[in-house]
């Protein structure tokens, strides 16, 4: 029995209005299932209105919505009452919030920060700047050019002076899945802050937070079918409660006066101003789609893409596999000797296949693997092994192209 629905091209429209695309650049983002864009649209169509401040009709179905999708991402995560869910418009915007609020509730000068050279970056740039702020350290987990991160040290990477690790769980160029728990066991037994960056496992796995032992964790909508524009945070209560706001206005406030203003209770202390309303109601039918095939459903299915997609690339002449983890989800970095990822992306797109080229925000990754650029082709549910048949027969073609 397929653990996908044949037919699961169908209730993607792209791919009625594309027949030939070939999409592979599911790292980056994914498509969206007519069921979500029929949720947008009956938003706009039927109960457009703000949240949290209309007591008339639309207003209070338009904050229903909103609401439920926060019951839905806490139930989907398994978080318990410690938890709460806060609306971002993604990962980069919530780790920017933790990197300019958390810091001034845990650091002082001389503390230290970890993260992990395999990071994205929006997972290195916020913390550099919260650094120079605070006049605090940067510490890295080194990666081996397998692909995984270099536990060896970690002792001496990790001490009492560390107070914020933040770290990626699926890595967007490897596919990698780290082991989360070894760093994160060892972080909290030292009392620090530990945050995960789960905007590649949160849409290919099943997680549950409380095996993670972290503090905060952070995803994107539109890499989980859902609409651009949306993204979660959940986190820790007990240190939300005590966080000074990251954004300010309307709707994160209880008072204001011209001398000053208090804040409203969590989570909206930190939704400050008219949320992505439409795109919040869309990720809960994203949501629920991707619940109806089962998370453990798309883990194996994508899984059993992957491994079929190594097996044929692998015969290919010339083709190279960067990184070589143990634990990986569905993300193939590659190379074709002699011919430049660009060049190739271009070859590959004339034939509708669409692939990345570049440092995919990744670029210590890059400096690591001594390359400017790779290539990444990234599965998920509704690709299937004629797509991984046609990005073969691509390469292929194009290797003949060039050595021509
Ligand atoms: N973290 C990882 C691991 C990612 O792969 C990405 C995007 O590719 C991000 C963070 C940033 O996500 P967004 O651009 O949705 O904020």
């Amino acid at each position: 029995m397929s653990l996908i629905p044949k037919d699961i091209k169908k209730h993607f429209p792209i791919f009625q209005s594309n027949p030939d695309l070939i999409f592979l650049d599911n790292a980056s983002t994914t498509q969206t299932p007519q069921l979500v864009i029929d949720k947008l649209n009956d938003y706009y169509t039927n109960y457009n209105a703000n949240v949290h401040r209309g007591i008339y009709q639309i207003g209070e179905k338009a904050t229903y919505e909103y609401e439920s999708v926060r019951q839905k991402v806490i139930k989907f995560l398994n978080c318990d009452d410690s938890f709460t869910a806060i609306f971002t418009q993604g990962t980069t915007e919530s780790i920017n919030l933790l990197s300019n609020s958390l810091p001034q509730l845990v650091l002082k000068e001389g503390d230290e920060i970890l993260i992990s050279e395999m990071e994205h970056h929006s997972n290195i740039v916020p913390w550099q700047l919260a650094c120079k702020r605070f006049n605090v350290k940067l510490k890295y987990i080194p990666i081996t050019t397998e692909g995984e991160w270099d536990l060896s040290n970690l002792n001496q990477l990790i001490t009492k002076k560390t107070k914020i690790v933040s770290l990626i769980h699926q890595s967007n160029v490897f596919g990698t899945i780290n082991p989360i728990q070894k760093v994160t066991n060892i972080a909290k037994s030292l009392g620090a802050t530990v945050i995960i960056d789960a905007a590649q496992s949160v849409p290919h796995s099943k997680i549950d937070i409380k095996t993670l032992n972290c503090d905060f964790l952070v995803f994107s909508g539109h890499k989980m079918l859902g609409p651009t524009g949306v993204g979660v945070l959940i986190g820790k209560t007990n240190l939300l409660d005590k966080m000074p706001p990251y954004m300010s206005g309307g709707d994160m406030i209880n008072t204001v006066s011209m001398e000053e203003s208090t804040w409203n209770e969590l989570p909206w202390k930190f939704e400050a101003g008219t949320p992505n309303i439409a795109q919040v109601i869309g990720l809960g039918s994203s949501i629920d789609y991707l619940l109806k095939i089962g998370m453990d459903n798309i883990y194996r299915y994508e899984k059993s893409i992957f491994d079929l997609a190594i097996e044929k690339l692998s015969k290919v002449e010339g083709f190279k596999i960067f990184g070589n983890p143990k634990v990986k989800g569905s993300v193939i970095s590659f190379e074709l000797d002699g011919v430049h990822p660009h060049d190739l992306a271009q070859i590959l797109d004339e034939k509708n296949i669409a692939v990345r080229a570049g440092h995919h925000c990744a670029q210590p990754i890059m400096e690591k693997l001594k390359v400017s650029a790779t290539l990444r082709a990234s599965f998920y549910i509704y690709n299937t092994e004629k797509d991984i048949d046609q990005l073969v027969r691509g390469i292929v073609d194009a290797r003949e192209f060039f050595t021509f």
